[in-house]
């Protein structure tokens, strides 16, 4: 075969053919490509894009990473040429706003079939996309022979076999990066598909979007994925605020339009306790008609007591043994989100006494101002949340019960990894709720101002039903 070869003058990042790739492939596979036509190993290519390799922060993004190519300095023309060329086919460039909230660099994710021809589209480091739209096939995140993870989508300073190559088990990715097939099987291909999907992000950069709690939503602790989580649900949602269909919620989501004005954050007092007056009553509605289902007057709260925890500094209730139902759990729990303080004395006494809501959810959604039929949603949504987080705590609490010597270590781990789940210490409602504003982006005087709302792992499933709130308020 006729390799153009290791070049070693300063022209060898010029050594590439035009046909070698196509305008819609991403900067990884240009980069092996690079690499493998001018006999670069990893280090030699960073420094020349004008970057010492060094070992890459953990997160959010690899210092060298290939969503962005900010990290790299150019020195003269030649690199400049280089790096402005990858810099233009990263996702950064098409997605100023939104690439961090959508793709992640921890591995190359890719379609198998692509990568057999050589292709790859930074699309693919998108979290919500499951699927290649070109090929309907999984994208990948493993090496197809072995099933080890792939390498970060970064420049990274692993000396590995050589690009698209397992360092593990040492085979090509795909047919196009075994070396008796590479420079004759790389072509300039482009799929229509992949460029669709490009365009259609592109529309959101577009919209005038605020969300002031995205990084916060589904965050979670406990579980390390749900930063890729939490990347994934923003592209259902952000992607179903483009749809033609515009009625449609993602499978999982719940998400719901409302008017909405700005609001500078500040409320006259006579103006909230007015709202406050108003949201109490939807409360007080939603409260009694899950009550009347659960059958949990204050009488049996009192009779299970003592199988709660009160984990005083974090408001948080738990169940010390699984003699309380899930449901009773969140519905407390709930309560705690939103009644101040009186709660505690309620379990103690059995008594309720007069029903003070938190004036930090009363003001929901705190940036702007909404309708009181989005704030009962909103409540609503919250004990749903509630109910969920408490049904799983209850199965993985299993027969497990506090007060049994041998039971009590194993208690303590569980609360102490779930416990953030509930009450309003962490984060004032749930996470998995969260608001934004959207607008056209240039905003007329008379408002188009939209507050989407959002719930993931929203099931109705024993709620709406027995709620019968007023949602025309
Ligand atoms: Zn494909
Ligand atoms: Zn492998």
């Amino acid at each position: 075969m006729d390799s153009p070869g290791a070049a070693t003058s300063d022209h060898r990042v010029w050594n590439i053919e035009p046909h070698w790739f196509g305008p819609g492939e991403g900067p990884y596979t240009v980069v092996a490509k690079l690499m493998l036509a001018n006999g670069l190993t990893p280090k030699d290519m960073a420094q020349a894009l004008g970057s010492t390799l060094v070992k890459g922060m953990a997160v959010p993004v690899h210092g060298r990473t290939l969503l962005d190519l900010s990290w790299a300095r150019p020195s003269g023309h030649t690199a400049g040429d280089l790096v402005a060329g990858l810099a233009g086919r990263c996702l950064s460039r098409a997605n100023p706003r939104w690439w961090r909230c959508l793709a992640g660099d921890a591995s190359f994710r890719y379609c198998a079939e692509c990568i057999e021809v050589g292709f790859h589209s930074s699309l693919c480091q998108v979290d919500g996309l499951s699927h290649c739209p070109v090929h309907r096939t999984s994208l990948l995140d493993r090496c197809r022979h072995c099933g080890s993870k792939t390498s970060r989508f970064a420049l990274t300073a692993e000396e590995t076999l050589g690009p698209l190559v397992c360092p593990q088990c040492g085979r090509a990715l795909g047919a196009a990066w075994e070396p008796e097939n590479h420079f004759r099987s790389w072509g300039q291909h482009s799929f229509d598909a992949y460029d669709a999907l490009g365009r259609d992000l592109q529309k959101l950069e577009q919209l005038s979007i605020t969300w002031p709690d995205q990084g916060a939503w589904l965050l979670d602790p406990a579980d390390p994925h749900s930063d890729t989580k939490r990347r994934a649900r923003t592209f259902d949602v952000l992607t179903s605020l483009i749809s033609t269909d515009a009625a449609a919620s993602p499978r999982g989501l719940a998400i719901r339009r409302y008017r909405a004005r700005q609001s500078a954050q500040l409320w006259e007092v006579a103006t909230i306790d007015a709202a406050a007056a108003r949201r109490t009553a939807i409360y007080k509605s939603i409260r009694r008609h899950f009550r009347r289902r659960l059958k949990c007057g204050s009488r049996r709260v009192r009779a299970l007591r003592d199988d709660f925890i009160w984990d005083y500094p974090h408001t948080v209730l738990l169940p010390a043994n699984p003699s309380v139902s899930a449901d009773l759990h969140g519905f407390l729990s709930w309560r705690t989100r939103f009644e101040s303080d009186y709660l505690p004395g309620e379990i103690k006494s059995g008594r309720s006494s007069h029903l003070n809501l938190r004036y930090g959810l009363v003001g929901w959604p705190t940036k702007w101002r909404s309708t009181d039929a989005a704030w009962a949603e909103f409540c609503l949504m919250c004990l749903q949340q509630e109910l969920v987080a408490a049904r799983q705590f209850r199965l993985e609490l299993g027969e497990l019960d506090l007060r049994k010597p041998s039971d009590a270590s194993s208690w303590m781990e569980l609360a102490r990894r779930l416990h953030h789940r509930f009450g309003p210490v962490s984060r004032q409602w749930p996470v998995g709720i969260t608001c934004f504003a959207v607008s056209a982006s240039t905003p007329s005087p008379g408002g188009d101002l939209q507050l989407i709302l959002v719930s993931a792992n929203s099931g109705t499933e024993g709620v709406a039903d027995c709620v019968s709130v007023s949602h025309d308020s």
